[in-house]
């Protein structure tokens, strides 16, 4: 495997971070690529080749591309239902980047490629109830995404699709559905639920508050991913070069409200929840089914929530500790 080079396009990001951490350890060189300078990357690495580029454009794509066998598109301008919702020309425009990456991945003989999709290609007609039906892949169609975000998803699945179609490059494409975890974007306006949640416990119990704010009315449905799990299925998709959009995501289903609870669990606190019904909160209900994850790869992510909750709180907790931090 050492002799193997990839690139991990939005390196910078969470998953992608952790990923980058994976494929080392596997002992793969690896290029990262992200829009972001190095400082704000949640984690860097020296003995991987670091690249600041946006990868919107041609040449930076076509520069990343080279001299690598696989690459891992995770570069994505994106973020939780706050940002995804009011950002949507902006969340659209990250088809350029897997658009550009698939064309300079022909042009420099690229061996496989991988894309990393999401549950919002789903059509909302599905998703309306808190009772929900896991969502099968051939609920994708016919197509009503999540508005935005989700469609650039969609197309982009279908370019990889095609690519692989006409052009025999190795495309393989997940469907994450939310991902949890350390050395994610915890606040600032991207973050998901899982660390939103934790942020406002943890702001709540330094700052004896006595309540938190919740988006929406806390019953709408969710499962949650944690990141070790999610570059477990990345490195199974790759290696078992699965050919069509299959889900990546856990199917143990929680509301929010109850998530809140458990967070409140992990910090000892009891707080008194204010429901916010104007804000963002996404779809009613979401799950998903890992009926044909299992058929191809004989596996599915198992990771229980509140084992990879306790985990992502202490660290939410240990960066806002640092943000806090009193100068001496
Ligand atoms: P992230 O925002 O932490 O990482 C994405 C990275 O892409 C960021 O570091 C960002 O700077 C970089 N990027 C954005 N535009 C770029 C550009 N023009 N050129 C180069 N880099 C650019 O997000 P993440 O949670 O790590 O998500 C990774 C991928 O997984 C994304 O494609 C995302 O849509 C997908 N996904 C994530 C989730 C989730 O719950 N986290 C769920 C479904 C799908």
């Amino acid at each position: 495997m050492s002799d193997k080079k990839v690139l991990v396009a939005g390196g910078g990001g969470f998953i992608g971070g952790h990923l980058t951490a994976q494929l080392r350890s596997e002992g793969f060189k690896v290029r990262c690529v992200d829009v972001k300078p190095t400082d704000q990357w949640y984690q860097v690495f020296d003995d991987v080749e670091n690249v600041v580029a946006d990868l919107k454009y041609l040449d930076a794509c076509q520069a990343a591309c080279e001299s690598v066998d696989d690459v891992y598109n995770l570069a994505a301008d994106m973020g939780g239902m706050g940002f995804i919702e009011n950002n949507k020309a902006l969340c659209m425009l990250s088809v350029l980047i897997n658009t550009h990456l698939l064309q300079s991945a022909i042009e420099k003989k690229v061996g496989r490629f991988f894309y990393a999709s999401s549950a919002c290609v789903y059509n909302g007609d599905k998703q309306v109830c808190e009772d929900v039906i896991p969502l099968k892949e051939e609920d994708a169609y016919p197509a009503l995404p999540e508005d935005g975000y989700g469609w650039e998803k969609l197309f982009s699945e279908r370019m990889c699709r095609h690519f692989r179609e006409d052009f025999g490059l190795h495309t393989t494409v997940a469907r994450f559905h939310n991902v949890y975890g350390p050395f994610g974007t915890w606040d600032g306006g991207r973050e998901k639920a899982p660390a939103a949640i934790c942020r406002k416990v943890i702001h709540a119990k330094e700052t004896g508050a006595k309540e938190i704010e919740i988006w929406g009315d806390g019953k709408q449905t969710r499962s949650f991913m944690y990141v070790d799990d999610v570059v477990t299925g990345i490195r199974k998709f790759i290696e078992n070069d699965i050919a069509e959009p299959v889900n990546l995501g856990s199917d143990e289903l929680i509301t929010i409200n109850g998530l809140v609870e458990m967070v409140e669990e992990i910090a000892g606190v009891k707080l008194e929840h204010n429901h916010n019904l104007s804000a963002p909160k996404g779809v009613n209900g979401r799950n998903s089914d890992n009926t044909l994850i299992k058929k191809y790869l004989n596996w599915a992510p198992g990771i229980k929530l509140r084992d990879g909750m306790e985990k992502t709180y202490e660290w939410i907790h240990g960066e806002y500790l640092k943000k806090h931090a009193q100068p001496a």
